[in-house]
């Protein structure tokens, strides 16, 4: 059974950051938001005789989780553009 684990990174960096996006009402957008930046992220495979040790040290190399956190927020900015221009139109009517 492969894995890419970009996809478990990708994965692992939405958790931690979706709470400081701004909320957003449409349902899919979690999972598009991720295909989209794994879209745009190379795939990563280890073969069988990888250790976790290096497994672990992909997941926790500083470089690539920026590099991810970008792709997430340009997925971000990209797909809920609208969404996000909907409700902070609405947002901005109601403080005025
Ligand atoms: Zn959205």
């Amino acid at each position: 059974m492969v894995k890419n684990y970009m996809e478990v990174l990708v994965d692992e960096i939405y958790e931690e950051v979706r709470h400081n996006y701004n909320p957003c009402e449409c349902e899919n957008c979690d999972d598009n938001i991720k295909s989209i930046a794994l879209n745009n992220l190379p795939p990563v495979y280890f073969m069988s005789t990888a250790s976790e040790g290096e497994k672990k040290a992909f997941l926790l190399d500083r470089q690539r989780r920026i590099t991810v956190l970008a792709a997430l927020t340009q997925a971000k900015e990209l797909l809920c553009k609208k969404c996000n221009s909907n409700k902070s139109n609405k947002k901005m009517r109601e403080t005025i």
